[in-house]
This record gives structure tokens, C-alpha cells and sequence, in this order.
């Protein structure tokens, strides 16, 4: 593994260092020729001339180290750009995109998490995790991941795609997700979801797979399932559309890149 995650920071550290800077959902990156950016990699003394905030050590990727932090998008230097963090993907090194997510998770916790949520004193960040700690009241805070499920339902020779109400691309349809809610189990969960926002009853759930899936901060936790019983009755606050789809007359989905992806092209591979 190219990445070492640590909170400890070394106490003799080279020159460089690669950056992860946010703002917002946008992560900013170094213009290069064809459309191509890479992760500043920064001297230190080109550091404060930056005005970043919020900065925070998160390992080492290939012997140099990682930083996330925040600028502000008015002060962007010359030869930068922001973009969004999910378009970044194919864009750079695959490894380097997952750091990325990873970066955007840790900073989106420091940024969140600086007062206490019971007493609303500053917290304070421990050296050795990362942990943030209420000096007042002793609360705890861990980065947060908020676990979400995502199912390939099939029926015979279809599978169950909806369009959901706040997908970017309006055209995309996708398998269905759904947070997990405190006291569920995970196939609770998906019998749940799949029946709420399609009035579908599921069966046969199987795991497939899981994704760290960095928009904000969740871990999308795959599944298949099979058609049990129900009509598509679609619940509008979450979904625009839904319907069964065949394989060879698929409409627009997610990039293999996505665990939703994944699945679809597991569907495909499954009709032969
Ligand atoms: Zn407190």
C-alpha cells in the first residue's frame, strides 16, 4: 500500500507535501496540458502565502507527507483550479483519488466537529488519532461514516433502476440506496428501503460488496436481492421514476467506478 494513514505526524519531514485542499465539496487541484490535474504537492514556505485553515496531517503517500485543509475559494494562486471531488475521478492516479476521498472525510469532521455537541465548548484534536475531545464535558467525537445500503433488485430477467430526486445527471438511473437507521440491521434495511421508495418486497438478500463513498462521509454496504412480491408504486419525495429494466436496454447508469455501477454491470454479466 502506496498510503500510510496516521495522525501522528513525523517529527522530521521532507520539504514537499501533497495538499488536499477544500472548499466546500470542491477540492483544489494543479492545472496540467489535456486537461489532466494533479494534488499540489507544496514547500512549506509556499504554504502561508495559501491562507489555508483547518490544516491536518493524514499520512504518508510514497515517503511524502499528506495534508488536508481549507482555502478560501477567493484566494486561489495562479495556476489552480477547484473542482468537484467526484469529477476528479479518471482524472488523476486511481490511489491518489481514493486519498482524496479519504481527505475530504477527515476535513469535513475537523471542520464540523470544532465545538462540542453537548456542552458547546471548542473541542480539542489529540496528536496521536484522529479524535477530537471536549476539554469541558470529556465527549469523544471519531470521524463520522454514516452507513448506507445500495441493492441490485432482480426479477428474472430485469432489474429495478429508479431515478432519484437530487441525481446530477437527470437522465441517470441507478440501483437503490438508502441510509441505514439506528437500531437495523443491514437487510432490514434494504427490505425497507426497496419497499418504501418502489412498494417492491424483497428476498434472497445476499452481500456483494462495500465502497467508502466520500460525499459527505458514507460507506456504501452493496447487496442483491431478488423480486418477491409488489408493483412500483414510486415515493415522490425520493424518487423522479422507476422501472424494471433489461439488459440489453439499459438507460443511462453510473460509471464502473461506483459500487451502483458494480452492481449493474453484475446484473449484465449474470443474463449470459
Ligand atoms: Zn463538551
Amino acid at each position: 500500500m502506496d498510503f500510510i494513514k496516521t495522525a501522528i505526524e513525523p517529527e522530521m519531514l521532507p520539504g514537499k507535501a501533497y495538499f488536499f485542499i477544500f472548499s466546500n465539496n470542491d477540492i483544489l487541484v494543479k492545472k496540467k496540458f489535456n486537461n489532466f490535474v494533479s494534488i499540489p504537492l507544496i514547500e512549506e514556505k509556499s504554504i502561508t502565502k495559501m491562507e489555508l485553515n483547518g490544516i491536518c496531517f493524514l499520512g504518508m503517500y510514497k515517503n511524502t507527507p499528506c495534508y488536508c485543509a481549507h482555502i478560501h475559494p477567493a484566494g486561489l494562486p495562479d495556476f489552480y483550479k477547484l473542482i468537484n471531488l467526484r469529477s476528479l475521478y479518471g482524472k488523476i492516479d486511481n490511489g491518489v483519488w481514493i486519498i482524496s476521498g479519504y481527505a475530504r472525510q477527515i476535513h469535513g469532521w475537523n471542520m464540523n466537529f470544532k465545538f462540542c455537541g453537548r456542552c458547546g465548548a471548542k473541542t480539542e484534536r489529540n496528536k496521536n488519532e484522529h479524535v477530537r475531545v471536549c476539554p469541558m464535558c470529556g465527549l469523544i467525537s471519531y470521524p463520522r461514516i454514516s452507513p448506507a445500503i445500495i441493492t441490485a433488485v432482480v426479477k428474472g430477467h430485469q432489474i429495478l433502476l429508479g431515478r432519484g430526486v437530487n441525481f446530477p445527471n437527470k437522465k441517470m438511473f441507478s440501483v437503490l440506496a438508502g441510509f441505514v437507521e439506528p437500531g437495523e440491521a443491514l437487510e432490514e434495511c434494504v427490505k425497507r428501503e426497496i419497499f418504501e421508495e418502489t412498494g417492491i418486497n424483497v428476498k434472497n438478500i445476499q452481500y456483494f460488496k462495500s465502497q467508502s463513498w466520500p460525499f459527505p462521509d458514507s460507506l456504501m454496504i452493496g447487496f442483491t436481492a431478488e423480486y418477491e412480491s409488489g408493483e412500483i408504486i414510486i415515493d415522490t419525495k425520493e424518487i423522479v421514476e422507476a422501472a424494471w429494466f433489461k439488459a440489453e436496454n439499459l438507460p443511462v447508469i453510473p460509471g464502473k467506478q461506483t459500487l451502483a455501477g458494480e452492481l449493474i454491470e453484475w446484473f449484465v454479466l449474470n443474463q449470459s
